[in-house]
């Protein structure tokens, strides 16, 4: 048996080590939080860094092995990685806290019923029926990569591949009463920040016209939109419809020139959405459905929730039974719904 001093002594030793090793492990415990913390803070920086400066300084920062030895910068290498990530750029439609979006390079056609033969086609799937059946696409060189409804019962295809003069002289497709269409592709759009609100629309015009070299002319140049200044601020930003080429070699370069001021270029794509139902291609002055709440999904007009301080829930997703529900019906960077939308805009947007 232990005497009661050695007990103490004993009980002593083991509070002590105790101690110990509830002293070492707070230290862990900081020393990793202080490691995570600065991971975080270097994570931060390094985005900022990367959103700042551009796309292009990512691939000087980005480790070179394995090793995490950083790329050295090269005069040489470091002009051909400009190139390449402005070449990259023009050939993706990032939209501005939105989706972003690789420009597919296909041939887009239209094929509908002809003039004499309106009648006989009452939807889009009976046209997609008929084409079916009337053309065999190895014979008209076509290799289709999607289908989709068109307007007036006709169907667009987008192809890979198309021989349109072959798919026109198609015998079938005449006897099916169809013909090949014009398709009316849409012009691109980009949106420039900081436009001095000094410069009339024809002068933001000519002054693009000017720095497209061998590119646009004025009358290939529409703005669309200007936006109201903010107070006490004299530049706004400005929506213009440009030419496929133009639109390449802005983004590319990022920045235009207007007046004193290099503005920042971005791609511009916009779905007309309902404010009053949520739904899509109408203004809610023409809205004759139910009103829905872009931030709760009940039946009431957004500017009139009440239930603002609740998490939103999306009237559109949770109608397309998405598995992301939890957000407003006019965000951009989270709704499937309307990113889907965006993005088919995108693709009937002609990028050259
Ligand atoms: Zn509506
Ligand atoms: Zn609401
Ligand atoms: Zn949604």
């Amino acid at each position: 048996m232990m005497s009661s001093k050695d007990a103490k002594e004993k009980r002593k030793l083991v509070e002590e080590s105790l101690d110990e090793h509830y002293d070492a492990f707070n230290s862990m415990t900081t020393a990793y939080i202080q490691v995570v913390a600065s991971m975080h803070t270097m994570n931060s920086i390094r985005d900022m860094m990367h959103e700042e400066i551009g796309r292009t300084c990512s691939h000087f920062l980005r480790p070179e092995g394995t090793d995490g030895t950083l790329a050295k910068p090269d005069v040489a290498k470091r002009a051909s990685y400009a190139d390449v990530a402005s070449k990259e750029m023009a050939e993706r439609v990032c939209v501005p806290k939105g989706p972003s979006v690789t420009i597919r390079k296909t041939i887009n056609l239209v094929i509908g019923p002809t003039d004499k033969a309106v009648g006989r086609y009452t939807s889009s799937q009976e046209t997609k029926d008929a084409v079916l059946n009337a053309v065999n696409p190895s014979k008209v060189g076509l290799r289709v990569s999607r289908l989709t409804k068109a307007r007036n019962n006709a169907i667009r295809i987008e192809a890979c591949e198309a021989d349109l003069d072959r798919l026109r002289a198609s015998p079938g497709l005449k006897e099916a009463g169809l013909e090949v269409k014009k398709d009316v592709m849409l012009n691109p759009r980009v949106i420039i920040y900081g436009v001095p609100s000094v410069l009339s629309s024809d002068e933001i015009r000519s002054q693009l016209a000017e720095q497209d070299v061998d590119g646009a002319g004025i009358d290939d140049i529409r703005v669309v939109y200007r936006y109201p200044a903010h107070q006490g601020k004299s530049f706004s930003s400005c929506v213009v419809e440009i030419r496929p080429e133009t639109r390449s070699r802005f983004i590319s370069a990022e920045r235009v020139f207007l007046g004193w001021s290099a503005c920042k270029v971005a791609d511009h794509v916009k779905v007309l959405q309902c404010y009053k139902c949520l739904s899509f291609g109408h203004l809610a002055a023409n809205c004759t459905k139910t009103a829905h709440c872009g931030h709760c999904s009940e039946d009431h007009e957004t500017k009139q929730c009440s239930h603002r301080d609740k998490p939103p829930h999306c009237f559109n997703c949770s109608l397309a039974k998405e598995t992301c529900q939890s957000h407003s019906a006019f965000d951009v960077n989270k709704c499937n719904v309307l990113k889907h939308r965006i993005t088919a805009k995108i693709h009937r947007i002609n990028y050259g």
